[in-house]
C-alpha cells in the first residue's frame, strides 16, 4: 500500500521534496498556511552558489545541489534558472586569494579576473576594483516561481495541495505522529508527517515534545523600481551589497545574499543600499527605491541544515536550514528516498536533527 505522507509547508523545500516524493509509491498531500510559494523563498536574495566560508564536506553538498537544479530543469515544466554567474569581491584582497584557491582546489569553476575583465563581464558598473574573482556556475533565479513550478510538478504527478491550511499541531494516535490538527479543528491523517514549514518548525516540532534549536534572524532586501534595461549580467558581491537584477527588472540589494539585520531601521537601510548601487551601477542612477522586504531564515543554530527523524517520537521527518534555494535539490532528492525507503543516506549523517548542537541551551 502507498505510503501516505504529509508535507506541512509548500516553501522551495517542501515542495521539492513533495515532487520527489511522486516519484516514489507514496500518497502525497502538501498543506500550506498560505497559498504557495513560501515565506523565506519569497524573501530570499535567491544566489545558488557554493562560495565562501564553508568547510569543504559542505561545499561538495551544496556543489551537488548545483547539479540538481541543472537536472530539475530537464524534468520539472517552467522551471529554469539563470545560470548568469557570480562577480565578487566581498572579502579583503588576501582573503579573497585565499578563497580563490581553496575552492579552485576542490573542482570550483572560479578564476581571478582583473578591471577589464570584470567591465567585460559587467559592462554597467562604473568602479569595479583591480582584482575580483569570477565564478561562472552560479546562478539566480525567481524564487516564488521556482517553487510553484515544482509544487504545480507535484501535482500533476498526484500529489494533493491544501492552501490556506495552518497546521496548529501534531496528531498524535496509538503512541506516534499520525498527522495534524489544523487551526479550522480538522485532523489530516498520515503514516508520516513531514515538516518543511521554515522558521515555523521549531514551533510545530514542541507539539510532539520535540525541541530543536533553529534560529529566524531577520534579512533585508531593497527593491527598486523596474528598470527596461538589462543593468547587470549576473551576481555582483560587493563588500557594501549583493546585488542582482531580477526577471521583472528590478535590482535587489542586501548587505550580504542573506540579507543584513536591520535592526529596527529598515528604511534607511533599504535607501541607503539603493543609495550604494547607484553609485556603482550605471543605468541605476534613475531608480527608485520600490519595496523593501524582510525575511527570516530558518536556521538551525549550527548554520548548517537539520534533516532527518528526530530521536524520541515517531511519525515525523523535518528538513530546516538556510540557503534553502541553493540546496533544495539535493534536500529533496534525499529526503524523499529517506522518507520513501525509511533508510537512512549516509550522504545525510551531518545533517541529523539529532546532532548536539542543536540540543537547545538549558
Ligand atoms: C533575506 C534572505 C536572503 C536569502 N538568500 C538566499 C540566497 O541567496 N541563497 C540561498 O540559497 N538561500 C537564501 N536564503 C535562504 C532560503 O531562502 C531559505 O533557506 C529557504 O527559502 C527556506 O525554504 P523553506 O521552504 O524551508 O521555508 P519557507 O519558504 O519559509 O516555507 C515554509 C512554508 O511553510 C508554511 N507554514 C509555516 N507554518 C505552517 C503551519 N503551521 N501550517 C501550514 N503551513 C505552514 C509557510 O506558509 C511557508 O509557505 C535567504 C533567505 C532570506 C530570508
Amino acid at each position: 500500500m502507498a505510503k501516505r505522507v504529509l508535507v506541512v509547508g509548500a516553501g522551495i523545500i517542501g515542495a521539492s521534496v513533495a515532487w520527489h516524493l511522486t516519484g516514489f509509491d507514496c500518497e502525497v498531500t502538501i498543506v500550506d498556511a498560505g497559498d504557495g510559494g513560501g515565506l523565506a523563498t519569497r524573501n530570499s536574495f535567491a544566489w545558488i552558489n557554493a562560495s565562501w566560508g564553508n568547510p569543504e564536506w559542505y561545499f561538495h553538498f551544496r556543489r551537488r545541489s548545483m547539479a540538481g537544479w541543472r537536472n530539475l530543469e530537464r524534468s520539472v515544466p517552467g522551471l529554469s534558472v539563470d545560470w548568469c554567474g557570480g562577480l565578487l569581491w566581498d572579502l579583503p584582497q588576501a582573503e579573497l586569494a585565499a578563497y580563490a584557491q581553496e575552492h579552485a582546489g576542490w573542482g570550483y569553476g572560479i578564476r581571478t579576473v582583473d578591471r577589464d575583465e570584470a567591465l567585460k563581464i559587467e559592462p554597467g558598473l562604473k568602479n569595479p576594483p583591480e582584482l575580483a574573482l569570477h565564478v561562472a556556475e552560479e546562478g539566480m533565479l525567481e524564487p516564488v516561481a521556482a517553487s510553484n513550478s515544482l509544487l504545480a510538478a507535484a501535482v500533476a504527478r498526484g500529489a494533493r495541495f491544501i492552501d490556506r491550511t495552518e497546521a496548529m499541531s501534531l496528531h498524535f494516535h496509538a503512541g506516534r505522529v499520525a498527522g495534524i490538527e489544523t487551526t479550522d479543528g480538522e485532523t489530516l491523517l498520515a503514516d508520516e508527517v513531514l515538516i518543511t514549514a521554515g522558521a515555523e518548525t521549531a514551533r510545530l516540532l514542541e507539539t510532539a515534545g520535540v525541541n530543536l534549536a533553529i534560529d529566524a534572524p531577520p534579512g533585508l532586501i531593497a527593491h527598486s523600481t523596474i528598470s527596461d534595461r538589462k543593468l547587470l549580467n549576473g551576481l555582483v558581491m560587493t563588500p557594501d551589497f549583493h546585488v542582482r537584477q531580477t526577471r521583472e527588472g528590478r535590482l535587489i540589494i542586501g548587505t550580504d545574499f542573506a540579507g543584513g539585520d536591520p535592526g529596527g531601521r529598515d528604511r534607511e537601510m533599504a535607501t541607503s543600499l539603493l543609495d550604494n548601487v547607484r553609485t556603482m551601477v550605471g543605468g541605476a542612477e534613475g531608480l527608485e527605491r520600490d519595496f523593501l522586504t524582510v525575511g527570516y531564515r530558518p536556521t538551525p543554530r549550527d548554520g548548517y541544515p537539520a534533516i532527518g527523524r528526530p530521536d524520541g517520537v515517531h511519525g515525523i521527518y523535518v528538513a530546516v536550514l538556510h540557503s534553502g534555494v541553493t540546496l533544495a535539490p539535493v534536500v529533496g532528492e534525499l529526503a524523499a528516498w529517506e522518507i520513501a525507503t525509511d533508510l537512512r543516506d549516509a550522504d545525510l549523517a551531518p545533517y541529523d536533527p539529532n546532532r548536539s548542537t542543536l540540543r537547545p541551551s538549558p
